[in-house]
């Protein structure tokens, strides 16, 4: 498999970056007003997602010094979002000062904030976990990540506290220091990692209302912060304990509420039957006189676009690449899953978009790991190429990933000139054999030049494939 160079520069692959959800606003006032009529102005998005009632609201930002990327939900509740609102824009404000603060040193590395949101549904009855993560580097210094957890009762419009649901006695604290001491031990990834007093400290502290507790369908996970309880290379540890393990710390109230989901049932939801791919069972086509190309898709999927040029790369037979960011994933898993059912290969853009570069080998790691972990759940599938943000390649990571990275050789600068006229062009030009194609499937304006590239490709006498495809054949 071919490994290729880098062919554009970092800091457009920024750009791309943080262009990757807008469709079309341009940042332009620095005013950091985010009530809901700015937002729109000011390079942010609002997007429904699969929970009902709630949207996701995107806030990207680059300027010379810095870029920042934010994701929050939006609740139909104006006391529920107001808060996670406020919430948002503190962590926005601070990283700001802190960059005004070190502006001087900041030289070769732009500073960023990542501030990612992942949602979690328990029981169907409007009761919600937000699990907000927050990374950011400035200047050089040591990367800062932190979360933040907020529990939502979205039909009594309020936010529960987790001593609601941990009944804060004494005992249970010894309790909940124990089984939480049992995981960390039992974590072959934790344990070298781990340090015993810190926890001890934390579970005894009386201002400590376990705020960075949130609730799955399956069990309390208790996330902490980085350096909390662990040494900085654990990153932000999550302990999950299941609802059985956890059924004595919890209130009256909340052991009735889970009261059906003690009996440990344990349904095995991974045993996916491979849908028949009908292609799979076709004759390969290996006419060596066959031009090909693949075409590209990164930073989906989305809820219209990527279904618009799945439908035209049916009318036309084509057979594309999808690399999915994870979190997107998470809230759009059938968009993923219909991609994968008309037969496009699945490809792993990590988790939000880091510059892996700046990251460890296992931090590196792991934005794929959850990726992959949140495709297989949607699709059934395993994607099967890689591609880092800004085609950024961190070598250590690289080498301990048994995916090939796939880059591409035509960058049609989609994000950055958002005319579908232009976008054809490019392809146009520099189209050959066995190109690939970068394009980004959560812009409107991309979604308007397939058309275009897939018509003037065919008469060409292209044949449409997938990076793997293609790359078979050398
Ligand atoms: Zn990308």
């Amino acid at each position: 498999m071919k490994r290729r160079r880098r062919p554009t520069k970092l800091t457009y692959g920024i750009l791309i970056g943080l262009i990757f959800l807008l469709v079309g606003f341009i940042i332009k006032s620095p005013n950091d007003d985010t009530s809901e009529v700015n937002l729109k102005k000011n390079g942010s998005l609002i997007e429904h997602t699969r929970y009902e009632g709630i949207d996701l609201i995107s806030d990207i930002k680059e300027e010379d010094k810095y870029y920042f990327v934010i994701h929050y939900p939006k609740f139909e509740s104006k006391k529920l979002s107001n808060e996670i609102e406020e919430y948002a824009t503190s962590v926005k404000k601070k990283f700001l000062k802190t960059v005004k603060e070190n502006e001087e040193y900041i030289k070769n590395h732009k500073s960023s904030l990542f501030l990612t949101t992942e949602l979690y549904t328990s029981f169907g009855d409007g009761i919600y976990s937000i699990v907000f993560s927050e990374g950011s580097y400035v200047a050089g210094a040591n990367g800062e990540q932190r979360g933040k957890v907020y529990l939502v009762d979205v039909n009594k419009e309020k936010f529960i506290q987790q001593s609601e649901i941990i009944k804060d006695t004494e005992e249970n604290r010894r309790k909940l220091y124990d089984i939480l001491k049992g995981e960390f031990m039992n974590s072959p990834e934790y344990k070298p990692l781990f340090f015993d007093d810190f926890l001890k400290e934390w579970v005894s502290d009386e201002k400590n209302k376990f705020s960075n507790m949130y609730v799955t369908d399956k069990s309390l996970v208790f996330m902490f912060n980085k350096y909390e309880v662990t040494a900085g290379a654990a990153g932000m540890p999550k302990i999950s304990i299941p609802f059985d393990k956890a059924r004595n710390l919890l209130t009256d109230e909340w052991k009735e509420k889970l009261t059906d989901k003690f009996t440990k049932n344990d349904e095995d939801t991974n045993n996916y039957s491979d849908k028949p791919n009908k292609n799979e069972s076709e004759p390969k086509h290996n006419s060596s006189i066959g031009k090909k190309v693949a075409l590209t898709f990164d930073d989906g999927p989305h809820p219209e676009n990527t279904i618009k040029i799945i439908d035209l790369l049916d009318k036309y037979e084509a057979k594309a690449t999808f690399f999915m960011l994870g979190n997107r994933v998470n809230f759009y898993p059938k968009i993923a899953a219909k991609v994968a059912e008309h037969g496009h290969e699945l490809g792993n853009h990590t988790w939000n978009h880091k510059d892996l570069t700046k990251l460890s080998k296992d931090e590196g790691l792991k934005e794929y790991e959850r990726t992959r972990q949140s495709i297989e759940e949607a699709t059934g599938k395993s994607p099967t190429v890689v591609r880092p943000p800004y085609g950024a390649i961190n070598e250590e990571v690289q080498n301990a990933l048994s995916k090939p990275s796939i880059l591409w050789t035509i960058d049609t600068l989609d994000w950055k000139s958002q005319d579908p006229d232009e976008i054809t062009r490019i392809v146009k030009e520099n189209v050959q054999d066995g190109s690939i194609i970068l394009m980004h499937d959560i812009q409107s304006s991309t979604v308007q030049a397939i058309e275009p590239i897939l018509q003037f490709l065919k008469e060409e006498g292209y044949e449409f494939v997938t990076v793997s495809e293609l790359n078979t054949e050398y």
